[in-house]
């Protein structure tokens, strides 16, 4: 709220002291851009790539003196439109985050009964399926970490419908194996593409694959519109269909067709997108050079794998996963953990535990570890380094140090 000395009260809530201070755009310029190097020396797994505050500040009064601030609004079909072209699916419709997508996929293509799905993945996956009345089976993951097409066939039973599979860190699942699958035993296909933006394989967008692909805009992911998602249709009358239903299944003033619900963007939001979306692909050239470095300067470290990259295939660098082979390395990956942790660093272990480790899955009789021998296995070596466009390289430099420090072959 602005005060009479143009400062913006940044304080909230109850009890913390309102933090005043001066916004002089131009002199304050820098101060405001996040991009300023975190002071302390802690370096977290990532940090939102986010606008200068300047030019979100004149969308906003521009969205003021508008005074439509969601439904449909001018941002919102101009974020649609550049998306659409930008990612090469010209059929996308905006969410609020990229769960709902999910729930939506599912409930267009009519699923019912069980459906093929990756413990490797983040909790939305599996719980999508969960909300809608259908039960999860999980098959295991190849070395990358993508749903193996060589053992989805004997998981299917003859109440199997659908395959929900993700591309996990960004790598194309091997969509090819996974169509003739689905099309030999009439199955969908959904891919929860969260990870995948901007993912080419051979100069097509890994988001053209599979009936329906979803995506997610969320603050920790390499495009974020703060929290944000988006559903890839096939066909504009599929668009339509799924625009009716991010918006309660209305259909016209007085016309509902499916029982919908509310997944609208704001218009906030989708100015602070169109804004990101500017930034992308310098924010995806910057993550590049990070990988590039941690692949040079852990090359030699035994015991330590990463994810190669796949040929014909374009890119985004979302996470950096690397895998510990204690016996090889050393030390365990947990204890690995710890030591970077003391040093500041704060990696994650994506994804530890499985989804069907956690206590709504765990009984499942597909959830049993020695059925996901690959999964449980990536599960226990994984930790996903700092990568994010603002990372500065001494900061790599110091991550690569003391992983090497942690291997005793510094
Ligand atoms: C982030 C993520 C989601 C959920 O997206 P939200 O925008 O946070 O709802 C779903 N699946 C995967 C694989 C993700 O990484």
């Amino acid at each position: 709220m602005a005060n009479e000395q143009n400062g913006i009260d940044l304080g909230v809530g109850a009890g913390i002291p309102p933090v005043r201070f001066h916004v002089d755009w131009e002199r304050d310029a820098h101060a405001l851009r996040p991009t300023a190097p975190t002071p302390t020396g802690v370096v977290y797994v990532t940090k939102p790539s986010m606008p200068p505050l300047w030019e979100f500040d004149e969308l906003l009064a521009d969205i003021w003196r508008r005074g439509h601030i969601t439904n449909g609004g001018h941002y919102h079909k101009q974020l649609e439109q550049r998306l659409a072209e930008y990612l090469g699916t010209p059929h996308l419709s905006l969410f609020t985050n990229g769960t709902l997508p999910i729930l939506v996929a599912l409930q267009m293509l009519r699923i019912r009964g069980e459906v093929i799905t990756t413990p490797y993945s983040f909790p939305a996956t599996a719980h999508s399926l969960v909300w809608n009345g259908l039960t999860p089976v999980f098959v295991d993951v190849d070395r990358r970490g993508n749903l193996d097409p060589a053992r989805i066939e004997r998981a299917i039973t003859d109440k199997t419908r659908a395959i929900l599979a993700v591309h996990v860190y960004g790598t194309p699942c091997d969509t090819a194996a996974i169509q003739e699958i689905a099309d030999l035993y009439g199955l969908k296909v959904i891919y929860d593409a969260a990870h995948a933006f901007g993912v080419e394989r051979d100069g097509e967008s890994v988001l053209n694959a599979g009936d329906l692909a979803t995506l997610s805009f969320h603050a920790t992911k390499v495009y974020n519109t703060v929290e944000g998602g988006a559903l890839i249709c096939r066909s504009r009358a599929e668009k339509e269909r799924v625009d009716y239903l991010k918006n309660f299944g209305f259909a016209g003033e007085t016309k509902i067709i499916m029982p919908g619900i509310n997944g609208k963007m704001d218009e906030l939001r989708a100015a602070y997108g169109l804004l990101n979306l500017k930034r992308v692909d310098d924010d995806i050239a910057r993550r590049a050079a990070v990988a590039k470095r941690y692949r040079e300067g852990l090359a030699d470290v035994p015991g330590l794998y990463s994810i190669g990259e796949a040929p014909g295939v374009k890119a985004n660098h979302s996470y950096f996963p690397i895998f510990v082979d204690a016996r090889a390395f050393g030390t365990s990956r947990d204890a690995l953990h710890e030591k970077l942790r003391d040093c500041n660093i704060f990696t994650r272990r994506y994804f530890y535990p499985l989804i069907s480790a956690f206590s709504p899955y765990k009984n499942l009789p597909s959830a049993a570890p020695e059925n996901l021998p690959n999964a449980t296995r990536l599960s226990e070596e994984v930790l996903c380094l700092p990568i994010y466009p603002d990372l500065d390289m001494s900061d790599v430099d110091r991550i690569i140090d003391a992983i090497r420090t942690a291997a005793n072959i510094l």
